[in-house]
């Protein structure tokens, strides 16, 4: 099977039938960060406040623009056999093939800043990936060891739909609607939950306010705690993620109402927030939003026996009508365990899809999604970029640093610690409560 970057540029000179959901796709991605979008620059949301001084992405030198694939391929294989030990190289699940070959690990978001800690030898920590990823290894990297994002424009549509001022603002006046004293049990009135796929100065913010982060395989226990500490939760950004998990808990979806941050106490009335038990903020993933009922439906009559998998950032129908709903882990994990050859619908981002039909040949494997659309801020990692920084490194020079700062790294830490020690172990009615 090609690789998604291949299939692009095929369909893009007609070579291959099919259809791409951007024609800036087979664009260099240097192209579209300093002609479409520039100024992109380090911190997750582009609402959040950048550190005076911090880098932004600047232009690439044209040697790494103008290198082909061959000349880079030598150039990444040389530096880090330079740097040896001194670098990892993390590369998420959604990255391209043609990124992910020079990758030291290859994981979600967590697994591999975990990964990275396993390399204490590491000075520099290289991901590819977008930035709230380069924060939170940042956050648990050591302070003499530097992470680097190949390409600070490398950021996270989701995570920029809630910026700290939006949600300080809505935790505002859920104070003046709530109070801040805790009820007979001891429960806040409310606690706010992060998605990993968040700014760093969110999860800073839940660390200040008894909150917590989770990753879309822990959400399910990540609220458990929260509902044994608060009445109700406030969950960001992802508002798909929190509706299916607080779903599949038994919180029924008139208890879950939306929280749009263009409107006055997020479009709510006081009784609905009143009777809330989570509190949804308005943020989707632009490539998980993508997947619907009707293809689910139509690999149904496609493929009869097709087992469907979609990961629980697309739309609770989606899930409502797929087979099983789950993490890339989970995903992943789904496909080794089966024993016999089968048929799996992925409702997931491409490149992971592909990369499992390519390790799994005995199963037919593809994408719900008949449209090649990858996720357009992964994106915009490519060879040269992670050329650019390796070489960099070998000079002594480090570019493209993300750096959190301690005031918001040591609240982050916190959230993050918590997460780490929740346990399941709520019952459904527990959850719902009265
Ligand atoms: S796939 Fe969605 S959540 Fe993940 S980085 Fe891309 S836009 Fe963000």
């Amino acid at each position: 099977m090609s690789s998604v970057d291949t299939t692009i540029r095929l369909i893009r000179t007609g070579a291959q039938d099919g259809s791409i959901c951007s024609p800036d796709l087979a664009e260099d991605p240097w192209v579209i960060d300093l002609e479409r979008m520039p100024g992109y620059g380090p911190g997750s949301s582009m609402g959040d406040i950048i550190p005076t001084g911090s880098p932004r992405q600047g232009q690439i030198p044209e040697e790494y623009r103008t290198a082909s694939k061959d000349e880079l391929d030598a150039r990444i294989r040389a530096a880090k056999e330079t740097l040896g030990e001194r670098v990892v190289v993390l590369g998420h699940f959604y990255q391209r093939d043609e990124v992910v070959e020079y990758a030291d690990f290859v994981g979600d978001s967590f697994q591999l800043a975990n990964q990275a800690m396993t390399r204490p030898k590491a000075e520099a920590i290289v991901f590819c990936g977008v930035h709230f990823m380069a924060e939170t290894a940042d956050i648990l990297a050591r302070p003499d060891q530097s992470v680097i994002l190949t390409n600070l424009a490398a950021g996270c549509s989701m995570a920029d739909m809630a910026d700290i001022d939006s949600v300080t603002e809505c935790w505002e006046q859920l104070e003046a609607l709530y109070g801040t004293e805790p009820d007979a049990d001891g429960r806040a009135p409310v606690i706010p939950v992060t998605y990993m796929n968040s700014s760093a100065a969110l999860k800073g913010f839940c660390g200040e306010h008894g909150g917590i982060v989770c990753t879309s395989s822990n959400a399910t226990t990540v609220l458990e705690w929260a509902f044994q500490r608060g009445q109700r939760v406030l969950f960001f950004p992802d508002q798909h993620l929190g509706r299916n998990t607080a779903k599949a808990m038994g919180v029924p979806l008139e208890q879950l109402p939306m929280w749009n941050p263009r409107q006055p106490l997020g479009g709510n009335d006081d009784q609905a927030l009143a009777d809330a038990k989570v509190i949804l903020w308005h943020g989707f993933c632009s490539v998980h939003r993508r997947f619907t009922v009707d293809q689910v439906e139509k690999a149904r009559v496609d493929f009869p026996g097709v087992t469907v998998l979609v990961h629980p950032e697309c739309p609770m129908a989606v899930v409502d009508a797929a087979d099983a709903a789950g993490s890339t882990d989970f995903i992943g994990k789904a496909i080794a365990a089966a024993t016999e050859p089968g048929v799996f619908a992925i409702g997931t981002e491409i490149n992971m899809v592909n990369r499992l039909a390519a390790e799994y040949p005995q199963h037919t494997i593809f994408s719900l999604d008949p449209v090649v659309c990858p996720c357009s801020t992964m994106y915009r990692i490519h060879p040269s970029y992670l050329a650019w920084v390796l070489e960099g490194l070998v000079r002594g020079e480090v570019i493209n640093q993300i750096t959190v700062d301690d005031a918001v790294a040591v609240p982050a830490r916190i959230a993050l610690e918590r997460m780490l020690a929740a346990k399941p172990g709520l019952t459904a009615a527990q959850v719902i409560g009265d």
